[in-house]
């Protein structure tokens, strides 16, 4: 972009199940900054989308790296020109499609688009990847060249230390960044760093890259520089859920989860000699921020290791749990180590709880036996999981052959039985020129699929989910337009709108 860079985002940091997979820029809280190629290469991808990255246009550089400029608000005119025969040759709202390599070749420092704030962008920037072409796995953009000037070192807020009780407290660091008393633990495992980064002071706290942790011989590090997509589901296991919980703060494990067999939930940790298990030792934690700055901190930990372990499920085999009509199943290798786990009938009818801390990796199977005193119809039916922290989703059955409905999710926490049958709500809003607003939300899914006609004929719009929007551009003078848009469990509204 034209402006100083300067970032409301960080690659690697901690988000909701997922590593942030790039880096966002400021865009001094506008849209309509103009964005720029950051290498010369070949554009490969365009996607306009509802959700997610909106917007997006996807680069291709000979030096073997893939850029990704993301929730746009506008691309180059003749990209869109392309984008746009596509939607009307295939009559899609959504598009994801591929592009030659050489039918639109770009050079470094070349205008690609505008900035803006599609998709599920909560505010006007600009996020950028920089990914390994052959792999798609995401790396830091700012090892690759692009330059941001930070001199702030990460600010070490403190370490939370789990007593032999099983109470978090936090122990801030003193003189010398040393700690003032000794910590009694069972496991490194009991410890959660408590760490923010800024580029500037005031700025928003953001993720840092490095944690090592250096006990005598041995050298743990925790080293966010690349991930495979399929791994995000890792930052679960990299972050402290039991801090979150109890304290609500977001801290890291300095320490992976002791995995048998060598399995990591993403290839983050990297170890030199093994971490003692027990007595008296000194540590350092040296932190680092993308730009080399580092803070550090020391200690003095006794380790009393556990001499008897809960009852817990193998992580390595797969398993389920069932509680009355409800059965849980979950494949081998869900969870990054063995869990304890409980599957509880609620209060109400048509409630169940399942409880753990443990990070889940891989999404378990929901399956209920239909009891005759739901007399609701059974594909509308829902199941809706709220965890802990009281985000909820909403996940449309799948029934079985034998009558059995199922529902497939990664999340745990309360679960109650629920139907939809409210079809989505469309409105007219208003006209400027010839772009036509209108109001597409549905009561509780997403929308799954519509189609927008003026006259008969197909025409192009865009559903902008976040602001329950839909965006209809090349409004003839006169005639009518329909919209039919349908929810996730087949729930059909047809809007019709003279003008
Ligand atoms: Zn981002």
């Amino acid at each position: 972009m034209d402006i100083p860079a300067s970032m409301a985002g960080s690659f690697g940091e901690m988000r909701h199940h997922h590593f942030h997979s790039g880096i966002d820029l400021r865009s001094q809280g506008k849209t309509g900054q103009i964005v720029r190629a950051m290498a010369d290469g070949d554009l490969r991808r365009i996607v306009i989308k509802p959700g997610g990255f909106g917007w997006a246009l996807y680069l291709e550089h000979p030096s073997g790296h893939t850029s990704v400029y993301a929730h746009l608000s506008e691309f180059k005119q003749a990209w869109m020109d392309h984008a746009m025969a596509y939607a009307k040759r295939n009559h899609r709202y959504v598009i994801d499609i591929p592009v030659t390599k050489g039918k639109f070749p770009i050079k470094a420092g070349d205008i690609i688009g505008l900035s803006g704030n599609s998709g599920g962008s909560g505010g006007p920037h600009l996020h950028v990847e920089w990914r390994d072409s052959q792999t798609e796995e995401p790396l830091n953009p700012l090892t690759y060249g692009l330059v941001v000037n930070d001199k702030v070192q990460p600010a070490i807020r403190g370490l939370y230390a789990k007593s032999t009780e099983g109470a978090w407290q936090l122990h801030r660091p003193g003189k010398d960044n040393q700690l003032a008393s000794e910590l009694i633990l069972t496991s490194w495992q009991d410890l959660a760093l408590d760490v923010t980064d800024h580029m500037e002071s005031g700025g928003r706290p953001l993720g840092i890259q490095r944690i090592t942790l250096q006990v005598g011989e041995s050298m743990q590090t925790l080293h966010i520089q690349r991930f495979a997509f399929h791994q995000s589901r890792g930052v679960d296991a990299l972050m402290h859920m039991d801090v979150q919980m109890k304290k609500g703060r977001r801290c890291y494990r300095i320490v992976p989860f002791a995995l048998k067999d060598g399995q990591q939930p993403a290839d983050i940790w990297e170890g030199r000699g093994s971490l003692p298990t027990q007595g008296k030792h000194h540590f350092t934690l040296t932190v680092e921020d993308a730009h080399g700055n580092r803070s550090t901190l020391h200690g003095d930990v006794q380790l009393k290791p556990l001499t008897s372990a809960r009852l817990t499920h193998d992580y390595r085999l797969p398993g389920s749990l069932q509680q009355g009509s409800m059965k849980v199943s979950f494949p081998a290798h869900s969870f990054t180590h063995s869990p304890s786990l409980s599957l509880r009938k609620g209060d109400k009818q048509w409630q169940w709880s399942l409880s753990s801390t443990a990070p889940v990796l891989k999404p378990f199977t929901y399956t209920w036996t239909v009891s005759k005193e739901w007399t609701e119809p059974l594909d509308k039916t829902l199941l809706i999981v709220t965890d802990f922290r009281g985000n909820q989703s909403r996940l449309v059955g799948r029934l079985l052959t034998d009558g059995r409905l199922q529902f497939r999710s990664k999340q745990w926490g309360h679960m109650q039985l629920s139907v939809d049958t409210t079809a989505p709500t469309i409105r007219w809003i208003q006209r400027q020129g010839s772009l036509a607003t209108l109001h597409l939300a549905d009561n509780r899914l997403d929308i799954q699929s519509m189609t927008v006609t003026v006259n008969g004929q197909w025409v192009w719009a865009y559903h902008d989910a976040k602001n329950q929007r839909l965006l209809v551009s090349d409004l003839p003078e006169s005639g009518e337009l329909v919209v039919v848009a349908e929810d996730e469990a087949g729930n059909a509204t047809t809007f019709r709108h003279s003008f």
